[in-house]
């Protein structure tokens, strides 16, 4: 069996007037993420993790922020897509493990539903998807509310 891990780190500002999406789910909050697509930072960091374990490049590769057709994308649409780039190269998810780190608002009550949304794109079981949130303290740009961070790890095999 051949297995790979793979690593993923993404930023977003946080701003007035926008949606705030993590994991695949929309949380109220007043401030939302900016970015080109969604902006969800959770699931760019996991797409990263991923194409990473199979030496597939970066997100920006296949999903360029100048690239109209992603304006406004759903970022589950574009995690879907990576793994079936994945699935090309013959390799299926193992299990996923996310942090997200962030000020406010209170993540962990939203953390079940995300892996239910999570899992099925990924072909797995909820078991299989870790997903955790954290302050900094109110240290580094995090900290200060001015964006969120978060980290993914994975693994990837095939037969
Ligand atoms: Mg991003």
């Amino acid at each position: 069996m051949n297995i790979r891990t793979g690593l993923g780190y993404d930023v977003h500002r946080l701003v007035e007037g926008r949606e705030l999406w993590l994991c695949g789910v929309k949380i109220e909050h007043t401030l939302g993420l900016l970015g080109h697509s969604d902006a969800d930072v959770a699931l760019h960091a996991l797409c990263d993790a991923l194409l990473g374990a199979a030496a597939l490049r970066d997100i920006g590769y296949y999903f360029p922020d100048t690239d109209p057709a992603y304006k406004g994308a759903d970022s589950k649409i574009l995690l879907a897509r990576v793994v079936e780039l994945l699935a090309d190269k013959g390799f299926r998810v193992g299990n996923v493990d996310i942090t997200i780190c962030a000020e406010a608002p209170k993540i962990n009550p939203h953390i079940p539903l995300m892996r239910q949304i999570v899992a099925p794109l990924l072909g797995v079981t909820p078991d299989e998807v870790g997903i955790k949130a954290t302050t900094t303290e109110k240290l580094g740009f995090t900290g200060r509310g001015e964006g969120m961070a978060a980290m993914a790890a994975c693994l990837i095999f095939k037969d």
